[in-house]
């Protein structure tokens, strides 16, 4: 859906070098800089709540860390682990709802091939070869600074609901790439590979899954400085994805700025509008839905 919504957006834009290094570093140091601290290999397993029922810290195993605020920033899986170790969530019927919400397997591939095939668009959104997976290449040579001189092409393949796909072999996997990159781009099937990697990811993505949305949380919590960010939290905005994490975060972070009046409010850029065809099948979905309120309430997305 949002690949169709924006097209030309998805002509994605990598990272000139690593992520580490070009975001994370320089956020790590940005954060030290004002006064924070990143503490890493820190699970959070449960929180605590003092008498009048906000949160005044999180105990990471066997140790504790008080906090005027807490703002959860971990996906769906994450937040159920920290769900099942944790009574106190467990009373609250938001924080319950979760065990409703899932994630779909994931496979990212790459391949090495022994000579450049000429592929017309870098970026590329398949779907119809399996009936329920949907996946993504990419044209690293052309994307991704250090394949640019590769003697052959270089190709990321994502592909999203894999379920059934992850318990292949990384052979039978590399064969089905190969095979479904050929379909596409017939260069695939003369061209030979030389190497390969297959990266398995179960439930990694979130599933919005019809029905799931109410289960989905909000920003705010029945804890009243508590606070929830990520892909899987409501949000106005219309992003998705690690965009949508990074503005729920950024949302979460100005309802904390504004309780404490303490802070800047960081800016929240709205997206550009959706694509003519999507608006108006927003428009029939609203209208069907609205029909439909009736029947099946709180089924419907919003
Ligand atoms: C293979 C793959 C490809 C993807 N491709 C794209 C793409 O092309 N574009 C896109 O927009 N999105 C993509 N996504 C989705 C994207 O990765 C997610 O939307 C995004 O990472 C969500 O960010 P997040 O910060 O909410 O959660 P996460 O990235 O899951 O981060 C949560 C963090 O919390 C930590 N954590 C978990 N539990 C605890 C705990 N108890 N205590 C402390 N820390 C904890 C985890 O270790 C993790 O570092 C892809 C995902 C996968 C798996």
């Amino acid at each position: 859906y949002f690949i169709l919504a924006h097209q030309p957006d998805f002509d994605v834009v990598w990272c000139r070098g690593t992520v580490a290094k070009m975001i994370f570093k320089p956020w790590v140091e940005q954060i030290e800089k004002a006064g924070g601290k990143v503490l890493t290999n820190k699970r959070v397993n449960d929180i605590i709540i003092d008498h009048t029922g906000k949160a005044k810290g999180v105990i990471c195993g066997d140790e504790c860390f008080e906090a005027d605020a807490v703002i959860f920033a971990v996906s769906i899986n994450g937040m159920k682990k920290i769900l099942q170790s944790s009574t106190m969530l467990q009373s609250r019927k938001e924080f319950r709802n979760l065990m409703n919400l899932g994630g779909i397997d994931v496979l990212s591939t790459r391949l090495w091939f022994d000579r450049k095939v000429e592929i017309r668009h870098p970026s590329n959104a398949c779907f119809g070869f399996d009936a329920t997976t949907g996946w993504t290449f990419f044209d690293l040579n052309a994307l991704h600074d250090e394949y640019r001189d590769e003697p052959g092409s270089v190709i990321e393949a994502d592909f999203y609901h894999a379920n059934q796909l992850l318990p292949l072999s990384d052979q039978q996997i590399i064969q089905k790439v190969q095979r479904d990159l050929g379909t596409c781009v017939s260069g695939f099937r003369e061209a030979n590979l030389i190497d390969s990697t297959v990266i398995r990811v179960p439930q990694g993505v979130t599933h919005f899954a019809p029905g799931s949305y109410q289960y989905m949380m909000q920003r705010t919590t029945s804890i009243e400085n508590v606070f929830m960010s990520g892909d899987w939290i409501i949000t106005r905005h219309g992003s998705w994805s690690q965009e949508k994490a990074y503005v729920t975060g950024l949302e979460a972070a100005n309802l904390v700025i504004r309780r404490f009046r303490q802070g800047n409010l960081a800016k929240i850029i709205p997206v550009d509008a959706d694509e003519f065809h999507i608006q108006v099948t927003r428009k029939i979905n609203k209208t069907v839905r609205e029909f439909g309120q009736t029947l099946f309430s709180n089924f419907w997305l919003p």
